[in-house]
This record gives structure tokens, sequence and C-alpha cells, in this order.
């Protein structure tokens, strides 16, 4: 029986990625303690776009139809985006991030809700495991670590209680100014694009109809020369009144001196009545920490990297923080992680945030400055036409963007390569490479009949070479579900008869034959 003040693993900063955390270790029977400063989530609408990846975890966690219910534009609407040149009504518009391109390799659909709805969502499911106590209204003020565990100082935060709390491991996923971080010592890598940018929240029926010729769509970006590649951002917050918008402003702005209103026609290219409700500022940076673990203290989610919300990364990078440190501190606290598991938390997930941000964040603001200093439709509208034209051709980052841990040190048999988040989807069954999942012929979908721990997914496949990985899961403490089907319809795309699935449904490893399975699920959780 555990002291009320115990717990397996303490989360400081419940936000929607330590949220997600707490439930994929409560899912899996572990007691979790979550400290987190407000009773409500913060009313900004940020954290939008979530990822099919992202909906994939949310199913996990068990609310995806709660989630796809709290959705603030109505199914059906649209959520896609689109690229406009000047102003958001320009002539020169194309359609942006279509991830419907990439469904196929998914498990269920993206989707589109303010990050306070998803919090809510997030925080009444941990509401609903007996596993989690949260402690609202509390921040974590220091911790200190031993051989055994970490102890954690909270306090209240209006209010001068102070209490501590005892755990095996302790995650701190609060947020870009991490106590956690601070306090384990951890030192961060970052470049500052010196540039201030502008938060606004509004309402606005008559952007609403200004807006009615592009159906379908909930976010826009658009580029102007003179913002040299950082971008004015407008996004729905529902369908009709509410709206966000980012973008830069000179460093010396502040509430009183600048007409915000006027910047916002500017960008739109008309004039428009509009309401504010909130105006706020940040420095556009990216920082990435330079260790996610210090002995029994992780980082995860924006306390380990935090980067300008272009391109959706920042929620998404996050969930899968927690989906990847989840079952490898269950494995720890279970007793059958390898002495490396733990730590492929920072060496896959570390590398990825890395080309995330180089690959795709930095590298957009790169394209679009070269382009606009490239390309004027004043200067030269047939050269400029054809490059755009050329630009609205494809979005070859919603294909090349596909986080992955190729050469991790528990990928077996990959060890060439880095985690990445450059890849390309495929439906064929890769070491390191997320698993596209196809149903299973008795009509199950493929992720929802997997187990809790690795599975086994066996193509007529031979049954020696499944006992040989059953017995060496038996052996090592692992838990293992077989599911046994034909190679027919889109399960032969995988081109492998036996895959061995990790819990985060990523491929630990694919082929035909078993040559060596105790070494293949050896490798798999760390030895
Ligand atoms: C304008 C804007 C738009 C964005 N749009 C997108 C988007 O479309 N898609 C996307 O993927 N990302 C987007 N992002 C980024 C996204 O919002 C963040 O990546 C996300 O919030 C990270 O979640 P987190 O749980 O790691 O951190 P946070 O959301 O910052 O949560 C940290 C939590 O910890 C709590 N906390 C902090 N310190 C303590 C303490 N000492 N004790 C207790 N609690 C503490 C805080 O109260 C908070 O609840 C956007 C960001 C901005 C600013």
């Amino acid at each position: 029986m555990r002291d009320d003040n115990e717990y397996d693993i303490i989360i400081n900063g419940g936000g929607p990625v330590g949220v997600g955390l707490a439930i994929e270790l409560a899912q899996r029977g572990h007691s979790i303690a979550v400290i987190e400063r407000y009773p409500e989530p913060q009313p900004v609408p940020k954290g939008q776009n979530l990822t099919q990846r992202t909906m994939e975890s949310i199913r996990r966690w068990g609310c995806e139809d709660a989630l796809r219910a709290a959705r603030t534009i109505p199914a059906g609407k649209g959520i896609g985006g689109l690229t406009c040149y000047g102003t958001l009504l320009s002539d020169y518009h194309y359609d942006w991030l279509q991830r419907e391109l990439v469904r196929p390799y998914y498990a269920t659909d993206n989707e589109r809700l303010p990050q306070y709805a998803t919090e809510r969502v997030l925080r009444a499911r941990a509401a609903e495991l007996p596993g989690i106590r949260t402690f609202h209204g509390w921040a974590g003020e220091s911790f200190a670590q031993d051989d055994d565990g970490v102890s954690v100082t909270m306090r209240e935060h209006r209010g001068d209680a102070v209490a501590e709390l005892r755990g095996r491991f302790l995650v701190g996923s609060d947020g870009s100014n991490s106590m956690v971080r601070e306090v384990a010592g951890i030192t961060e890598t970052r470049r500052d694009h010196d540039k201030k940018m502008v938060l606004l929240v509004f309402r606005s029926t008559e952007l609403h109809a200004l807006l009615e010729r592009y159906p379908g769509k909930a976010f826009y970006n658009v580029l102007h020369p003179d913002l040299k590649g950082y971008w004015m951002f407008f996004g729905r917050v529902d369908l009709g009144s509410t709206w966000f918008f980012h973008a830069p402003v000179p460093l010396d702005t502040t509430k009183d001196n600048f007409d915000f209103a006027g910047y916002l026609h500017r960008a739109v290219g008309a004039e428009f009545a509009v309401e504010f409700e909130y105006v706020g500022f940040w420095d556009l940076r990216i920082a990435v920490a330079n260790d996610y673990r210090k002995g029994r203290a992780f980082i995860a989610g924006d306390a380990a990297h935090s980067h300008p919300p272009y391109g959706g990364y920042g929620i998404n990078t996050g969930f899968e923080d927690a989906r990847n440190l989840g079952w490898k501190l269950a494995a720890a606290l279970e007793g059958w992680a390898g002495p490396g598991l733990i730590d492929s938390y920072d060496a896959e997930r570390r590398p990825v945030f890395e080309s995330t941000a180089r690959d795709f964040i930095e590298n957009f603001i790169e394209e679009d400055r070269d382009f606009l200093d490239t390309y004027h439709p004043e200067r030269d509208r047939a050269a400029f036409e054809a490059a755009w034209a050329a630009r609205a051709e494809g979005a070859p980052e919603v294909n090349s963007f596909e986080p992955n841990y190729r050469g991790s040190p528990i990928v077996p048999g990959s060890d060439t390569g880095r985690p990445s988040a450059q890849g390309g989807h495929s439906f064929e069954a890769r070491a390191g490479h997320h698993l596209a999942p196809q149903p299973l012929s008795d009509g199950r979908a493929m992720f929802d009949a997997m187990g809790p721990g690795f599975t086994l997914l066996a193509l007529d496949a031979d049954e020696d070479d499944v006992r040989a990985f059953e017995d060496a899961a038996a052996a090592t403490g692992v838990t293992l579900t077989v599911l046994r089907d034909s190679a027919a319809d889109g399960r032969a795309a995988y081109g492998a008869r036996l895959i061995l699935v990790r819990p985060d449904e990523f491929v630990a490893w694919a082929g035909d034959s078993a040559t060596d399975a105790n070494a293949i699920i050896r490798t798999a959780i760390g030895h």
C-alpha cells in the first residue's frame, strides 16, 4: 500500500503533454501525481492543428470521441489551410498543409480545436482513471533526487501551503520556462530570430463574410515581401466569429503604441469591424534542451523544445514525446527495461526535434524569404506566376514530415542513419518508422487490436518463428500480443511476414523469419 504522498511518477505541469503522459502511464496501471498551477486551462486558442498521428494517440488514450465532440468548427465545414501572397484576399493563393494526402498511412483523421478544449477533454479522461491524482492550483518549486527516487516540493499557487511528494521518476512537462529543466541544470541551445510577435484574439463576423470565398479553410498564411519570410498567420477559433492572428511587430511594440486593427486590415487587404479579446506577445526563437534526462528527471513537450508555431509542430511533437517516454518509464517501473531503454528517449526524440526545427520550421522561413526576395509580381509577373504555381503544385512537407527512429540504439538492424523528422510515408513496414495500420481480416482496426506491450504481426508466418518470439518475450518479461492474419489485402504491402511493433506503434523490426528473436527483443528493450 502506498503512502498518500508517494507515486510511481510525478509530472510537473498538467498542460496537454503532461496530462497525455499521465493517461498513458495510468492506463498501464501506474500511480501518477500531476502538479498543475492553474485550476482551468488558459484561454489562449493556440495548439489547434492536431495531426492524424496525434489523433492515434488520443484514440489510444480513450478520448477520441470526446475530443471530436469538443471541436469548435462543425464536422464537415473543413479544417484546411491556405497560403496567400501579399494579402489574405489576394488573387494569389493555394491550398496549404494538405494533411489529407497522408491520411491513408494513419488510423484516424486529423482534427482542429483550440488547445484549451483539447486540455479539457484530456483532464476529463484523466479524472476517470483511478491511478491519477491531480494537484490543481499547486506549482512545483524544486526537487532533489537520490538513488531510489525524486522528492518534489510544491507550493500553493495562490497561497502559502507547501507540500512534498515522492516519486520514482519525475517528468517536467512544465512548458518553455520549465522548473524541472532549470533545477536539473539542463542547458538549452537557442537560436534567437530577434523577432517580436504579436498574438491577437479577436471577434469579427465581417472577416468571416470576407473569407466565404475560401470554403473549407480554417487557417491562413499570408506571405508579404516586407516580412522576409516571417508569416502573418490567421486561424479560426470557431466558425463565424472568433479568430487569432500572429505576426511580427517592431521590437518596441506595446499594447498601447501600435495600431493592431490597421495591421489586420493591411494583412487582409480590406477594412472590417474588429473587437479584440486578447493582445499578447512572444519572442520568435528556437530552443532545444541539450539533454532530455538528468538521472530520474525527464523533460517533455515545450519544456524540452520550443519554437514558433509554424506548421503546427508544437503540441504534436509534445504528444509524441509522451508516447515515446510513457512505455519506456512503464518498462522501468515494471522491471523489463534493459539498461539503455530510458536513455533511448533522448536518443530518439531530441534529434527528431532538431530536424523538425532545422528541416521544416526554419527551412519554411528561409524558403519563403528566398522566394519573396527573388520574385515579385510587379517586377516580373510571368516569372512570379510560374514560381507561385510551382509552389502550389504539391505539399512536399506533408509527405516528408515523417518522424522516424532509424539508427536508434533500440531499433535492431537499423544501425545506419539518425533519428529524424525527415522521412517519407510508405505502407512498407520499416524498422524505426511508424507502422501504417491496415484493417485486420476479421474487420478490427489494427491499432485497436494491439495490446499494451509489444505486438507481433504474424502474416502467414511460420508458427515456429512466432513461438520463438513468444519465448523471447517471456524470457525478458515483455508483454507480447500476437496478431495472426493472412498477408492478403493491404497487409501484403508491409513486405514482411513478421513485424514486431513497439507500444508506440513504431516498427521495432520486420522480416520473414525469426533468425534470432531473442536478440531482436533484447535490443528493442534496451539491452
Ligand atoms: C499562438 C500559438 C499557436 C500555436 N499553434 C500550434 C498548432 O497549431 N499546433 C501545434 O502543434 N502547436 C501549436 N502551438 C504550440 C503549442 O501550444 C505548444 O507546443 C504546447 O502548448 C506545448 O504543450 P506542453 O504541455 O508541453 O506545454 P504548455 O502548454 O506550456 O503546458 C505547461 C503547463 O505546465 C504548467 N506549469 C508551468 N510551470 C509549472 C510549475 N512550476 N508547476 C506546476 N505547473 C506548471 C502550466 O500552467 C501549463 O499548464 C502554438 C503556440 C502558440 C503560442
